[in-house]
């Protein structure tokens, strides 16, 4: 606690509210730190494979330690002398999910991962540590670093590719920034790619709390050319070199779409400054993925895409947790019971006087909140039904949209139509799993596809994370 009382004040600096501390203690640039990290569903290793110096350091230097508390996992960077904390964030990972499915009680795997910090001055003691069922973190890894040893890779970041931006007014330091990287485009789609990826950061934008904040944001693209179209979709025979490695089936979970090859990614995406990233990936095939601080993918071109570009950004930025229940994931327990999950909008309602969002609650609203959900499963059922079934039968995108577009047009009315539709409560069924967790709103962004807003929980949970990067 004193070191961090220590460091509170040491970059308050009175004048500017930041840079004093910040230079006191990091050269600017951007260093990462590139892991592998491996094990099973009951044990686990981390090793480092290689330090690399990227461009200026584009993340928060007002507020250098993790403000929010959020993350499986936490990455602590200590000066090695003092011991006093200079940089804290928490993240997610490929990792992090894969030990809770059945392949992990089967065998190893290995994953690679980058943590992306400022560059300390002098030697330090990076951390990682990771959340334990009580939700204390413990130490899982603990290396001193020389930034200023032979081993860490100086060459300056080439050209992979070129970068595009949307709009950056905002000086990178004070600003959210993020970078949009395409996959799956062949080198005459650079158009294609421009204009995917106007359209739908364009939604983003116009969803609050994104649309009141764009003035905080500056966003970038950056195309890369990849030897064909399209991405790698094993359930379909299909295989294909794309230039980050993106690939549907990712957990043998046929929408879920993921990139093993993160070193070659960070590499690419080193050559603009970035906090936050969404693979773009050029396929008609409903998918996506997002992982807390690491990144978000979408297919640029279903109906649904839209939404997807939305939600998913929702999971890789401020942690958002899925709401929904009914969906077919690998993840078994993703939650153990009991334990009270560190995402902002989903809870265990262990104890309801507590509840993380209970000043967003009225009076009279009843917690846990009542809702129609043996009608709701009972629809949702069938159309799961369906869309295995088509599946199965090799069904095209076509049939496939028509058949979300039938869903939007049942659930999302019925869900409008709740007694306490538009209230923040405690709805029972969130995080994959139908009984013990809850998500505060009768629909939101990350419950289904039918509303084009986040719960007012989502909304501050995002607002609360641009404010970490930009106040
Ligand atoms: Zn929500």
């Amino acid at each position: 606690m004193l070191h961090l009382l220590a460091l509170l004040t040491a970059f308050q600096s009175p004048a500017a509210g930041t840079a004093v501390g910040f230079d006191q203690h990091f050269t600017g640039a951007t260093l990462r730190v590139g892991l592998h990290h491996a094990g099973t569903a009951d044990e686990e290793r981390l090793s480092i494979d290689h330090l690399r110096i990227e461009g200026p350091w584009a993340g928060p230097r007002a507020r250098p330690l993790d403000p929010t508390g959020f993350g499986k996992f936490r990455v602590e960077l200590r000066d090695l002398e003092s011991q006093t904390l200079l940089y804290s964030r928490g993240f997610a990972s490929i990792y992090g999910e894969w030990e809770t499915t059945a392949e992990a009680k089967q065998r190893f795997r290995v994953f690679e991962e980058s943590l992306r910090l400022p560059e300390p001055r002098r030697s330090a003691q990076l951390a990682i540590q990771k959340r334990g069922a009580d939700d204390t973190f413990r130490e899982l890894f603990v290396q001193a670093i020389d930034p200023r040893s032979r081993i860490v890779d100086r060459a300056p970041c080439a050209a992979r590719g070129e970068v595009i931006p949307l709009f950056e007014e905002v000086d990178p330091a004070r600003a959210v920034d993020l970078l949009v990287v395409a996959d799956g485009y062949a080198a005459a789609q650079r158009e294609k790619f421009v204009g995917d990826s106007r359209r739908l950061v364009e939604v983003m934008f116009k969803t609050e709390p994104f649309q009141r904040r764009r003035a905080d944001f500056n966003v970038r693209l950056l195309f890369t050319a990849s030897p064909e179209a399209g991405i790698s979709n094993p359930r379909k025979g299909v295989w294909k070199d794309s230039a980050l490695g993106c690939s549907f089936n990712a957990f043998d979970s046929d929408r879920y779409v993921l990139t093993q090859r993160d070193f070659e990614l960070r590499e690419i995406a080193s050559q603009a400054p970035y906090d936050t990233l969404i693979l773009l990936f050029n396929e008609k095939k409903y998918g996506g993925g997002g992982i807390y601080n690491l990144w978000a993918t979408c297919a640029a071109d279903t109906e649904p895409a839209p939404y997807v570009f939305v939600h998913e950004f929702g999971h890789s930025f401020a942690g958002l947790a899925d709401e929904y229940y009914s969906s077919q994931v690998a993840y078994e327990d993703f939650v153990a019971p009991g334990v009270e999950p560190w995402e902002p909008n989903v809870t265990a309602l262990l104890d309801p006087s507590k509840l993380k969002w209970k000043d967003l609650v009225e009076s009279s609203t009843p917690l846990p909140t009542p809702w129609d959900k043996p009608r709701f499963d009972a629809l949702d059922l069938s159309y799961q039904a369906k869309r295995a079934e088509l599946l199965a039968a090799g069904a095209g995108e076509d049939t496939m949209e028509a058949l979300f577009r039938e869903v939007k047009a049942s659930t999302g009315p019925l869900l409008a139509a709740e007694k306490f539709a538009g209230k923040v409560g405690a709805f029972e069924g969130a995080c994959y799993q139908a009984k013990g967790l809850y998500r505060p709103s009768a629909d939101c962004i990350m419950f289904t596809r039918n509303p084009t807003s986040f719960c007012r929980v989502c909304e501050r949970a995002l607002e609360r994370t641009i404010d970490s990067y930009v106040k």
